[in-house]
């Protein structure tokens, strides 16, 4: 072969082992104990060398394969597997922080992550400060300033950062840029090619997209970021299931088309929302209503089918409740990256201290389901809501 094949045709290839036994699917590898020929092997094996086997927890070949192909995706040297894409968040701060270090931490950020740098300051004695990710002025360095974190766009609201801004102000001042990518999964958004040093994927989302498996990932270029949260997560006895990680690598493959055939879906449909009268603002990345959107045209090739809408002021909560209760196609849930659409209505206080908008937030996540059967649904549970006011 002569020309460089892209990263999606090689992580669909499959990986040619053997000579007798040639299926073109990831055999499920399972081990606690793993033996070696004799003493000296023994003694001398090295966890740290992933091209050696020392303990079924800190891997086997089929949870490298999931690593490898990450990194892949990701165009990067390292992948590291966690139970959750929470326990890759938390293990990130744990591997990466110390006993007066501070974390920049975005007001908008998955509600866990904040959650997790309040117990580091009051376990730890680590320091956060909240910035606004539309406002690089709100980003304080100090001295002791190890780590920026960033999500793009915000868990609920939506706003796109400027991760290059961001990431070139937190290098000045020596600080680790690590980026909750989950949205852009990999595929919208070239978080490294921005200026991020690590990138964190819930892959329990589109990765997985069957709603039955969690998990999480951090890739990185750099080898001392990599070194260090590996022997972290080898300190705290975490693995992952050989199981779960054949489930991952079995959706792989199409991930890359469901992503990019979701994403014409929500588009249709929060154009569609954009038009309704009971809708106040679509906050889509890819519509102008949301605020970060010109970033978003800069930096990112698609999105994902996860957006909010802000109903009218107009309409309350009880309003907005008996309407979501009215979605036949829409199910009530958190998570999402699976094959059926999910609706949340949020309520003021569960969404961060700035929230400025009069109205209250509707997050959509649009599914495989044919779009047009998910506008009639949403059409026909709203104008319920408007025959009651
Ligand atoms: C879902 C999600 C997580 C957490 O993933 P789990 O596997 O459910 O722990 C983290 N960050 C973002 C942005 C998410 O959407």
């Amino acid at each position: 072969m002569t020309n460089k094949i892209s990263r999606w045709t090689k992580l669909i290839q499959p990986q040619t082992t053997g000579t007798v036994f040639c299926s073109l699917t990831d055999s499920i590898t399972r081990a606690s104990t793993i033996t070696f020929d004799n003493v000296e092997k023994l003694r001398n094996r090295d966890w740290r060398d992933k091209s050696q086997y020392s303990y079924g927890l800190q891997g086997t070949p089929i949870t490298r394969r999931l690593e490898r192909q990450l990194a892949d995706i990701d165009e990067v040297a390292h992948g590291l597997l966690y139970p959750s894409g929470l326990s890759a968040i938390c293990m990130t701060m744990i591997a990466l922080l110390k006993t007066g270090d501070k974390v920049l931490m975005p007001q908008n950020c998955y509600g866990p992550a904040l959650e997790m740098a309040r117990f580091m300051s009051q376990h730890s004695g680590i320091e956060f400060s909240i910035y606004n990710p539309l406002d690089l002025s709100t980003l304080i360095f100090d001295k002791n300033t190890r780590l920026v974190w960033v999500e793009t766009p915000g868990s609920i609201t939506m706003e796109i950062a400027d991760l290059p801004a961001i990431a070139a102000l937190a290098h000045k001042n020596n600080a680790i840029v690590a980026v909750d990518a989950t949205w852009s999964a990999g595929i919208s958004m070239e978080v490294f090619k921005l200026g991020a040093d690590l990138s964190i994927q819930a892959l329990t989302k589109y990765q997985s997209g069957g709603s039955d498996v969690f998990m999480g990932s951090v890739t990185t270029a750099d080898n001392a970021i990599h070194d260090q949260l590996y022997l972290t997560r080898t300190i705290f006895g975490i693995g992952v299931s050989p199981e779960d990680c054949y489930l991952i690598l079995r959706s792989l493959p199409h991930l890359k088309l469901r992503y990019l055939a979701q994403d014409q879906s929500a588009r249709k449909i929060a154009r569609w929302l954009t038009k309704h009268p009971l809708v106040e603002q679509v906050l889509h990345p890819a519509f102008d209503s949301c605020p970060g959107h010109d970033i978003w045209l800069r930096d990112f090739s698609a999105a994902a089918s996860l957006f909010s809408v802000v109903m009218r002021p107009d309409i309350t909560q009880d309003d907005i409740d008996y309407a979501v209760n009215e979605l036949n196609l829409f199910r009530l849930g958190v998570s999402w990256g699976g094959a059926v659409s999910l609706v949340i209505p949020y309520t003021k206080d569960q969404i961060f201290s700035g929230y400025e908008y009069k109205g209250c937030l509707v997050r959509f996540y649009i599914g495989l389901e044919e779009t047009d059967d998910l506008i009639a649904d949403i059409a026909q549970a709203f104008s319920k809501m408007n025959i009651r006011n």
